[in-house]
C-alpha cells in the first residue's frame, strides 16, 4: 500500500500554509528513514490561530446543539471515508502495524459520532426549587480550548478531545507529539473539508517546550486537555494552577495484571500477551506487572513465556506482524536502558531482553518478561512504554492488593479468576480507572477513562466527556412577582 504525504502545510487560524516555526522531522523507525520535514508552528502562528479561535468560537459556541452535530457527523464520515490513508500515515508516522492503525482511525471516526449523538441528546437541567422561582442548571463552551496529545496514538487522542470539545461549542487548537506530527494534517484536512467555520480549529505542530509551554500559558487559553507523561502533566498543572485554569491530565500507568490460581489459564495468557505487548507496549494501559499466584507460578509463567516466544515481530506492513518496531530509535533506548537497570537490581530475563535478529534498520525490541524483581525495584514502579513485562509471585488477596496498590499510578487493572465475587471484591479495592475482569485493553466510547494518582486528573469519553469541555452555570427565575420580604423601605 502506498500513498503520498500531503504538503506538510498546517491549518492555522483557517489559512493552509508552511509554519513559520522550525522543522519537524517525521521518522519511519521501521526501516530507519525519514518521512517528511516540514516546518512546525511559531510563536508567531500560535498567536494567529489562538486569535483566530476567539473570533470565530461565540458564532460557532450560539449555534443549536443540532447544527454543530451536523458537522461533526460530516468529520466522522470524511475520516471513515479515509480511513485506508489515514492509516499508512500513522503508520509511517509511528511504526504501528496497518491492523492497529486502521482500528484507532475507526475509532477516531467513531468518536466524533457519538459526541455529535451525545450533543443532540443532552438535556439541560429544570432543579427542584426551594422557593417560587424557577431554577435552571445549563451548560456553556468554555471557549478557546487546547488540546495536547502524544504518539502513542494519536488519530485516537486527538479526536477524544478534538471532538467532544467542539461539540460543547469550543474553538480548538492541537498540539501533537514532535514524534508524530503528520497524522493530525490529515484530520485538520477532513475537518477543514467537512465545512467547519474558518479558525475554529489550528493544527499547530511543534515542540512541547515551545508550543505547548506558549499554549498552557496563554491567557485566552480556557483550558488544556493533555495526554502524556506524569512529569509534563504535573509541569502544565502546575502552570494551569496559577492561570486557575481548568486542565484535563490523561497522564502515565504501570498497570497490574492479577492472574489467580482459577482462572482460565488460555484466556489469562492471551489476554496478557495482549495486554503488555500489543502496540509493543507502548500503551499507558498496557499491563505492565504481572502477579501469579504462588500455587501456578511456574507452571503459568512457563507457559506464558513460551506464548511470548511465539509472537510474531516484524515490519508494520506485513500482515502477521503482532510486535513491531518502536517509534523512535531514542524511545527503544531508552527501553533497552530500564531493562539493564532492571538486571542490575537482580532481574532475570525469562525471554527478549535484546534486539531481534534480522531487522537492524529499525527500533526493534523483543518482547521480554524479566522475573525475581521487587515490587520496589525501579523497573516496577516506572512506566516503560515498551514491550517489557515484569513478573512477581503473591499469596492472597490481601496480599496482592497491596502489591497493586503499592505503585503511584492508577490507570488500569486486569484481573484472571473463574470466581467473579473475588473478581469484583478485587475490582473495588484496586486503585484503578479502569478494571478489566477475564479480559484486557477492550474500549467503548461510551465508557468513560482516565487515571488516578499519578495517572492523571479527569475523565475523557462517555456521556460526560462532553461535560469536560463546559462551565456550568445555574440561573434562578423568579415565578412570584413579589418584592423580597427582607428589604423594607417606607
Ligand atoms: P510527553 O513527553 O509528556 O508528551 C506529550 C505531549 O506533550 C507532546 O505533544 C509533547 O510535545 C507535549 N509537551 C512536552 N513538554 C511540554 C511542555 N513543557 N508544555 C506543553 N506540552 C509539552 O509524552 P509522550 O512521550 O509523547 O507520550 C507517552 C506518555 O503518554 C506515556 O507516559 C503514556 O502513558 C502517556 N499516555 C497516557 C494516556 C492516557 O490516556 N492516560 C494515553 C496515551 C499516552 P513534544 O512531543 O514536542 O515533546
Amino acid at each position: 500500500m502506498s500513498h503520498d504525504f500531503s504538503n506538510g502545510h498546517l491549518l492555522i487560524g483557517g489559512q493552509w500554509r508552511a509554519g513559520k516555526g522550525a522543522p519537524i522531522t517525521s521518522i519511519f523507525a521501521a526501516e530507519g528513514t525519514e518521512n517528511q520535514t516540514f516546518n512546525g508552528a511559531s510563536r508567531e502562528d500560535v498567536e494567529e490561530a489562538i486569535a483566530a479561535a476567539k473570533a470565530a468560537q461565540p458564532a460557532w459556541g450560539a449555534l443549536k446543539p443540532h447544527e454543530r452535530a451536523s458537522y461533526l457527523y460530516r468529520i466522522s464520515e470524511g475520516i471513515s471515508a479515509n480511513i485506508d490513508r489515514i492509516a499508512w500515515v500513522q503508520s509511517r508516522d509511528t511504526s504501528k502495524t496497518l491492523a492497529e492503525t486502521r482500528a484507532l482511525a475507526a475509532s477516531a471516526a467513531a468518536t466524533f459520532r457519538y459526541f455529535a449523538a451525545v450533543l443532540e441528546t443532552s438535556d439541560e437541567l429544570l432543579t427542584v426549587p426551594r422557593g417560587d422561582y424557577t431554577t435552571l442548571s445549563v451548560h456553556e463552551p468554555l471557549g478557546v480550548v487546547a488540546a495536547i496529545t502524544p504518539w502513542n496514538s494519536p488519530i485516537a487522542s486527538d479526536a477524544q478531545k478534538v471532538a467532544p470539545a467542539l461539540a460543547a461549542g469550543n474553538a480548538v487548537l492541537l498540539k501533537p507529539a514532535s514524534w508524530s506530527p503528520l497524522v493530525c494534517l490529515e484530520l485538520a484536512r477532513i475537518i477543514d473539508e467537512a465545512g467547519l467555520p474558518k479558525g475554529l480549529f489550528s493544527v499547530l505542530p511543534g515542540s512541547g517546550r515551545e508550543v505547548g509551554n506558549l499554549l498552557v500559558e496563554h491567557p485566552d487559553i480556557a483550558k488544556v486537555s493533555f495526554t502524556g507523561g506524569t512529569s509534563t502533566g504535573k509541569h502544565l498543572a502546575r502552570i494551569a494552577a496559577d492561570k486557575l485554569m481548568p486542565v484535563s491530565l490523561e497522564l502515565g500507568g504501570k498497570s497490574p495484571t492479577i492472574v489467580f490460581e482459577d482462572c482460565d489459564e488460555d484466556l489469562a495468557i492471551a489476554g496478557i500477551l495482549f495486554g503488555i505487548f500489543s502496540s509493543s507496549g507502548q500503551s499507558c494501559i498496557a499491563g505492565s506487572r504481572l502477579f501469579v499466584q504462588r500455587s501456578i507460578y511456574d507452571r503459568f509463567v512457563d507457559r506464558l513465556v513460551t506464548a511470548t516466544k511465539a509472537l510474531k515481530v516484524g515490519h508494520p506492513f506485513d500482515a502477521d506482524t503482532q510486535v513491531s518496531s518502536l517509534v523512535h530509535a531514542d524511545h527503544r533506548a531508552s527501553v533497552e536502558g530500564y531493562v539493564a537497570m532492571a538486571l542490575e537490581d537482580g532481574g532475570r530475563v525469562l525471554c527478549g531482553g535484546k534486539r531481534p535478529e534480522g531487522l537492524d534498520a529499525g527500533a526493534f525490541y523483543e518482547p521480554t518478561i524479566i522475573a525475581d524483581v521487587a515490587n520496589t525495584d525501579r523497573i516496577c514502579r516506572e512506566e516503560v512504554f515498551g514491550p517489557v513485562l515484569v513478573v512477581m509471585p503473591f499469596d492472597d488477596e490481601a496480599d496482592v492488593i497491596a502489591m497493586g496498590n503499592d505503585n503511584e499510578y492508577g490507570l488500569a487493572c486486569g484481573i484472571w479468576s473463574r470466581d467473579h465475587v473475588k473478581c469484583q471484591r478485587i475490582a473495588r479495592a484496586i486503585k484503578a480507572g479502569t478494571v478489566w475482569i477475564n479480559t484486557y485493553k477492550q474500549f467503548s466510547i461510551s465508557t468513560p477513562f482516565g487515571g488516578d494518582g499519578a495517572s492523571g486528573i479527569g475523565r475523557e469519553k462517555g456521556r460526560a466527556g462532553l461535560r469536560a469541555y463546559q462551565s456550568q452555570k445555574s440561573i434562578y427565575e423568579d415565578m412570584s412577582g413579589r418584592p423580597h420580604p427582607w428589604a423594607r423601605w417606607p
